[in-house]
């Protein structure tokens, strides 16, 4: 699971850094809110931590401009300002939930783990469309134009993580993390093999693949129908 903190206080940071890295996350850190704003609008993250005050852009402003393109991931803010109007003005601009600083860190976990539990497969939407891609998640069924795909085990969990981060850079690590068991050495080149696979079962004869390679770092999934 990965989670990136937008937090200009150092000393923050690196405490959340240190405590969610033994918590078995993956942690990104940005200080700065114009940056840490392009980061979460380029990777794929699980859940985004969010300071309010913040340089070039606040808090408030990464959640607004953050949610016209993705309402589905998590946003937790942590503030220091606690009046009622604030904590309203946060979760009208698209934050999931607010945590006040100073905080004890086994709230937060909670209240992360929470919120990635809410959008964990089982209470997300049970269906992923790509195009005329489309995959159950009740039924365990992956159809092209209406048609049922027979996937593999795997095949089929990389088409998971690939359709839950559409238009984003899923890197090859972060796909290995997720995909496959993060406590064997895989190598990455494994990937290759099983994208290869998707794209001869489910791409369109005289289109470009539904997955582009980005080279040296992973894939972005899109659809290419008009
Ligand atoms: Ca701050």
């Amino acid at each position: 699971m990965k989670i990136l903190i937008i937090e200009d206080e150092p000393e923050i940071a690196r405490f959340l850094q240190q405590g969610l890295s033994e918590e078995g996350f993956t942690v990104s850190w940005e200080a700065n809110g114009k940056k840490g704003l392009e980061r979460a609008q380029q990777e794929a993250f699980d859940l985004l931590l969010l300071d309010w005050m913040l340089p070039e852009l606040s808090g408030i402003e990464i959640c607004r401009s953050f949610r016209k393109s993705d309402s589905q991931t998590p946003i937790i803010m942590l503030t220091a300002r606690d009046t009622s109007a604030d904590v309203v003005e946060g979760l009208q601009a698209g934050a999931n939930d607010y945590i006040r600083k100073p905080f004890h860190f086994a709230e937060l976990l909670e209240r992360i783990r929470v919120q990635l539990r809410s959008t964990s497969p089982s209470a997300a939407k049970a269906l992923l469309r790509l195009g005329d891609i489309e995959m159950d998640l009740e039924a365990h069924t992956v159809y092209k134009s209406e048609q049922v795909v027979q996937l593999t085990k795997k095949e089929y969990a990389l088409l998971e993580y690939l359709l839950r981060h559409p238009g984003r850079v899923c890197e090859r690590a972060q796909i290995l993390d997720s995909v496959w068991d993060s406590n064997y050495n895989y190598n990455e080149g494994i990937i290759d093999v099983y994208i290869n696979n998707l794209r001869k079962k489910l791409d369109d004869p005289n289109q470009p693949s539904f997955i582009e390679t980005i080279r040296g770092v992973g894939y972005i999934t899109r659809s290419h129908e008009a």
